[in-house]
């Protein structure tokens, strides 16, 4: 199984992700967690060129493709194999993050991030991901005073709006897949609705 986690920097992902693996593990099921970019060693590597604030001159078109290749390694590595044993995968983002953030907030050609990350991920589709909805002036105020912010995160707040409604067409698009959470909820409240989701799955 097969299970990501979507929304704009601050939505509270990392939280639900160590809940919900909290509450697989209580369930005996084997968890693999990951993220993105990231998860392989290589993955990161590429991830650091990515975030770092100082790499101004990316333009849209590598910073899709360097996400996609980060992803292609991860799925090879990491989620192919996990999922093709039985076990559950949960992954903070994946190719959601690609339509919201490059094609919403960059305006890349979503027709070139489909067809790049078809080839990329190579079969690998989540079976439920969870878009954690807030509005991104709220969220991104949150991380902005929690952490150093990265390269994207010190994008101005409109770009983090077009990130955002990248999302909530996603969101529309795949009702089937992509449950939308009201991440304004208490953290107990978005936990038991994300469980409740999981329950249905078994
Ligand atoms: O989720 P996390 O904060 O680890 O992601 C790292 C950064 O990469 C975030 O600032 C996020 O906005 C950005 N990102 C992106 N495009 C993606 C995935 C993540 O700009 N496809
Ligand atoms: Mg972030």
């Amino acid at each position: 199984l097969f299970i990501t986690f979507e929304g704009t920097d601050g939505s509270g992902k990392t939280t639900q992700i160590k809940l919900l693996e909290e509450y697989m593990s209580t369930k005996g099921r084997e968890v693999v967690l990951s993220r993105e970019p990231g998860g392989t060693r290589v993955s990161e590597i590429i991830r650091d060129i990515i975030l770092e604030p100082e790499n101004k001159e990316i333009v849209p078109l590598t910073e899709m493709i360097l996400y996609a290749a980060s992803r292609a390694q991860h799925v090879a590595e990491v989620i192919e194999p996990a999922v093709n044993n039985g076990k559950i995968v949960i992954c903070d983002r994946y190719v959601d993050s690609s339509y919201a953030y490059q094609g919403g907030g960059r305006g890349v050609d979503l027709k070139i991030i489909a067809d790049v990350n078809r080839i990329a991920i190579n079969g690998t589709v989540p079976d439920i991901t969870f878009f954690l909805d807030i509005d991104p002036e709220i969220s991104i105020r949150r991380r902005i005073n929690s952490t150093g912010a990265d390269r994207i995160e010190q994008e101005k707040l409109d770009f983090h709006r077009r990130v955002y409604d990248g999302y909530k067409k996603l969101s529309i698009l795949y009702p089937d897949r992509i449950k939308t959470i009201d991440a304004t909820k208490s953290v107990e409240e978005i936990s038991s609705q994300i469980n409740e989701y999981i329950d249905e799955l078994f």
